[in-house]
């Protein structure tokens, strides 16, 4: 490992232009600050880049399932079908609703929802389908709605990760049923909160503005009506100027992604590493936004727990994450009923995932740099 002093190379780090700060400061100027003309702007500029179709902007990407599933009056006595190896956010929301997730395990290979297990967890509960596409690797959609269609299911993809990924060459967002994407500061562009909903016609987006602000329904001057139990879940007009500002960026934001991703692989299939027995993630470079990297530590091999090899990256200058643990394990899920072993695949790679740095400032020698700590820390802590 390096001893010269390196800056720290965080997990992630948003890009955000001198031309967007200043027109914060514009907005911050202008005497209105919350849900007006940059959010109906950012609307507008998202719903043409999904080719026409309604998008509401929103203070999150979670609410925006939440609301989904709401204007699917999907709620008590139903059940969504789900991936365990999420944010907590996916199933949360199922549960917020006060229906049922029905967790399917993961594929091993793409670390997304198993759609060989889908249709065996069907039940005549059933009402809807959230696939994740982790790391912005695009769950297969073709197949996804085949089955949604075949047993009658709504379908809310959570792309909180996947904005500027495509599936066969149609962009996510563009096709499909509810689209819910996020806009946190990690994700690929920011509003620093907030997140957008993808819908089908304009009395779907009619609710959504509802459920957004409390139900109310204004009309001429002084009209006021409420007509559902809506909550509090607008965008402010500076987090909307944000967005603006990164829209343009999409796709050289994600070239650059993809590039760093290439290097990491070109790192990755040096000798050293490769005996290693670390697995790496599908080398999508036609489909994918590379929202993240991530490897899965080989557990079997390893006489150091995925803390220390984390760790000890920290000590040598170098972030990293967990994305995620397996869902079904935690305490509020275990109260409802699921254990360990339920969905093995998904509990190993939630036990050994690891994310490394990758951002649109990050340069091929920070990849580098990355490659070289860890398969310095990997060879010593493996076992004879
Ligand atoms: C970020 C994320 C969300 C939630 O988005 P927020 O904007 O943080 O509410 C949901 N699902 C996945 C897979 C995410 O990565």
């Amino acid at each position: 490992m390096s001893t010269t002093a390196q800056p720290f190379l965080p997990l992630t780090r948003p890009t955000i232009d001198e031309e967007t700060i200043n027109g914060v400061a514009d907005v911050l100027r202008s005497g209105w600050l919350t849900t007006g003309p940059k959010a109906k702007e950012l609307e507008a500029q998202l719903s043409a880049y999904c080719g026409g179709r309604p998008v509401r902007v929103f203070n999150s990407g979670t609410c925006t399932m939440e609301i989904a599933l709401r204007i699917a009056g999907i709620g008590e006595g139903d059940e969504v079908i789900t991936t365990p190896l999420s944010w907590v956010a996916t199933s949360n929301v199922v549960l917020e609703v006060g229906a049922r997730p029905v967790f399917v395990d993961i594929d091993p290979v793409t670390r997304n929802i198993d759609l060989e297990r889908i249709e065996a967890a069907i039940t005549p509960r059933t009402r809807a389908i959230i696939p994740v596409d982790l790391a912005g690797l695009p769950v297969d959609r073709d197949r996804l709605y085949a089955i949604a269609q075949k047993h009658g299911l709504r379908v809310v993809e959570d792309a909180a990760q996947s904005l500027g990924s495509n599936w066969a060459g149609r962009k996510i967002g563009a096709a499909g049923d509810f689209v819910s994407i996020s806009f946190h500061p990690n994700k690929n562009v920011t509003t620093i909160e907030g997140g957008c909903l993808v819908m089908n016609d304009e009395r779907e987006a009619k609710l959504a503005e509802q459920y957004r602000l409390q139900g109310v329904v204004r009309t001429g001057f002084d009209g006021m009506e409420v007509e559902v139990v809506g909550g509090k879940f607008n965008l402010t007009d500076v987090a909307a100027r944000v967005g603006l500002g990164q829209l343009p960026h999409l796709e050289t934001f994600n070239t650059k992604r993809r590039e760093l991703a290439r290097a990491y692989f070109e790192a990755f299939d040096a000798p050293a590493f490769r005996g290693l027995g670390v697995e790496l993630p599908p080398r999508d470079f036609a489909q994918s936004n590379w929202h993240m990297f991530q490897i899965v530590l080989p557990e079997q091999r390893l006489n150091a727990k995925r803390a220390e090899v984390m760790a000890q990256l920290h000590a040598a200058g170098i972030g990293t994450g967990v994305h995620y643990p397996a869902i079904h394990l935690f305490k509020v899920y275990r109260a409802l009923g699921w254990k360990d072993g339920d969905f093995p695949i998904a509990e190993r790679i939630g036990r050994n995932i690891l994310s490394l740095p990758l951002f649109p400032a990050m340069t091929r020698e920070d990849v580098a740099r990355v490659a070289s700590a860890l398969t310095t820390i990997l060879t010593v802590h493996s076992k004879a």
